[in-house]
């Protein structure tokens, strides 16, 4: 098998004494879709701002192609990209502004036909010129998402990127994503439901208050049966 693009070994984070991550470790390979599932406080966001060193882990290490990542590196968060839980946007500008703006935060070059074809890509080609005050939280969603693509990233961490879309705005974000996957971007997609992501995953890592209950490919989590995976995640 390849090696992984990503992987993360026995990662601990304590706040004081309180153990928020407790010997997490996954691995992902590149056109992975990793659905990190876990309900409120499980520490999905926690592994997240770790593999974009935010925060430090108390223990254990992580790497990204092979390469063991310390607090003082960022040269490898070039290949990555981040779409965060409620993203800020400027609601009074359009979105090719809003895309503009933030191309232009980045030491590479952003022409504006490769804007075009982000938003073009992320279905927004039609609203390109609209405010964004004037966007549907689905739109808003797909706005953030092509912001976390002007880098072209290699992996691409998604926190809760689904949360309060209706059923139709859910189905393009999917599409999407997987497009991204097929053209081998590596994607860590977190929520607090399975069904949300289980028609996208292709592998299944479930978190309950700090420590991985389970972690395997999603045909294996289908194999064992989603209900006895609950009840693991219950004890
Ligand atoms: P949600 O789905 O609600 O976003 P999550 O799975 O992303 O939850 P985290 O945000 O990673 O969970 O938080 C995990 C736990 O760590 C929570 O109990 C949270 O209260 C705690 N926590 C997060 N940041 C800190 C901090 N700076 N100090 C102390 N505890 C913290």
């Amino acid at each position: 098998m390849n090696k992984p693009i990503l992987k993360l070994d026995k990662i601990s984070k304590r706040y004081k004494k309180i153990e928020i991550l407790k010997d997490v470790s996954f691995a992902m390979h590149a056109g992975d879709i990793v659905g990190l599932i876990g309900l409120n406080g499980a520490g999905k966001s926690t592994c997240m701002k770790i593999i974009l060193n935010l925060l430090y882990p108390s223990s254990g290490e992580f790497y990204v192609n092979d390469k063991i990542i310390t607090c003082k590196q960022r040269d490898y968060l070039k290949d990555i990209g981040m779409m965060i839980e409620n993203p800020a946007l400027y609601e009074y500008l359009t979105g090719y502004q809003n895309l503009e703006i933030l191309s232009s935060m980045y030491p590479i070059e952003v022409t504006k036909e490769k804007l075009l074809n982000m938003l073009e890509k992320v279905g927004l080609k039609d609203a390109v010129n609209k405010q964004v005050k004037n966007y549907s939280l689905g739109m808003k969603q797909r706005l953030a998402l092509a912001q976390a693509l002007i880098h072209e990233p290699k992996i691409l961490l998604l926190d809760e990127p689904l949360n309060g879309l209706d059923p139709q705005a859910i189905h393009e974000f999917r599409q999407i994503i997987q497009q991204l996957a097929k053209k081998g971007v590596t994607i860590l997609l977190s929520s607090h439901t399975l069904s949300e992501v289980e028609k996208l995953a292709t592998h299944i890592v479930i978190l309950h208050q700090g420590q991985v209950k389970f972690n395997d490919t999603m045909n294996q989590f289908m194999l064992l049966g989603k209900r006895s995976i609950h009840l693991r995640t219950a004890d």
